[in-house]
């Protein structure tokens, strides 16, 4: 039988569908902070910027000049934290080359209830909690777990090899398979033999950034397969997974285009939605407090 094609598209309006009264009833704004003009950091912007008007949610493109000092890009984002108009707000990685090094240092600056890409510390360490702490996850993680529920792919019981053990991808990624009651397999460059990992998945999840990495002979016949990576060349937009030979044995798996990313884009907004609750449920609790008090 030929693999089920995960598509990014359908898992991403069923995200907007389920979240299209809130935001009219909310009213959220999501900032977007972009340094420089690093083409496929503004293509992915305008997909965000497309995404919010498309749902009528409200946005601010903040964009500034590549020459910005850290001392002034902290005071920047102390602004935006102070800002009551915006409910949550990114920062566009990556950063230009002078301040790459300092990433997590600023991505520390943005306060936890407006980090709604999840890459925080705190945001990321609540992950860790169980399902019900799973706040503000990282976007891509996030997409994928949906992409995951919106096709009835079950994780309980089931082997999670994830290949890429970043931050922002594979470790929560990972930790949210496993709050599912997945058993769990990270592997990362220094893996001895990465095809007696991969070939055991149940649910193979890739976020390398290498074309083509992940071949026919090592996936298990049936498994689900969901290519994040990313690699640009001439042929375009290549991902992790060899998707012409692989979609012949998985049983399911995402494109790339055309996969992962719109459900990232998606996860994105829901959380600038969950932010906005969180803020209000904050408002109204310190009311009541402060009525108590009275
Ligand atoms: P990173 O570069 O931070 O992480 C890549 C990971 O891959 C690292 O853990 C690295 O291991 C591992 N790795 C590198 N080479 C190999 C190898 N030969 N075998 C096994 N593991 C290897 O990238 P990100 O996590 O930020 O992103 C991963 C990919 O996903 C990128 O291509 C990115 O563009 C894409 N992406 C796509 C999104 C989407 O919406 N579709 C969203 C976010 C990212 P080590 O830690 O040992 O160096």
């Amino acid at each position: 039988m030929p693999a089920v094609i995960l598509t990014g598209k359908e898992v991403a309006d069923a995200m907007y569908a389920s979240i299209k009264d809130k935001v009219k009833k909310l009213d959220p704004k999501l900032g977007i902070l972009q340094i420089g003009d690093d083409p496929m950091s503004s293509a992915y912007v305008r997909q965000k910027i497309k995404s919010c008007e498309e749902i009528g949610m409200r946005h601010e493109l903040i964009k500034v000049s590549e020459k910005i000092r850290f001392d002034e890009l902290l005071t920047l984002i102390e602004e935006l934290n102070r800002d009551p108009d915006i409910t949550g707000f990114i920062m566009q990685l990556p950063l230009p080359a002078h301040l790459e090094k300092a990433t997590p240092q600023i991505i520390r600056s943005i306060t936890p209830m407006k980090d709604i890409d999840g890459f925080g510390a705190y945001n990321l360490g609540k992950i860790f909690l169980s399902t019900e702490f799973e706040h503000l996850p990282p976007a891509t993680p996030g997409g994928v777990i949906q992409m995951l529920t919106h096709y009835g792919i079950g994780i309980e019981g089931k082997h999670a090899v994830i290949v890429g053990r970043s931050n922002i991808v594979g470790k929560p990624l990972a930790i949210m398979l496993l709050n599912r009651g997945a058993t769990v397999t990270i592997c990362h460059s220094q893996t001895p033999n990465l095809a007696a990992m991969t070939i055991q998945a149940d649910i193979l999840c890739c976020a390398v950034g290498s074309a083509h990495l992940i071949k026919a002979p090592m996936v298990k016949p049936g498994a689900v397969v969901i290519d994040i990576g990313i690699t640009k060349n001439e042929e375009g937009i290549t991902g992790d997974v060899d998707f012409e030979n692989v979609q012949l044995i998985a049983s399911a798996i995402t494109p790339m285009p055309g996969g992962v990313g719109p459900t990232t884009v998606a996860s994105l907004l829901r959380n600038c939605v969950r932010a906005k609750e969180r803020q209000l449920e904050l408002i109204h609790n310190k009311k009541l407090e402060e009525q108590a008090d009275d």
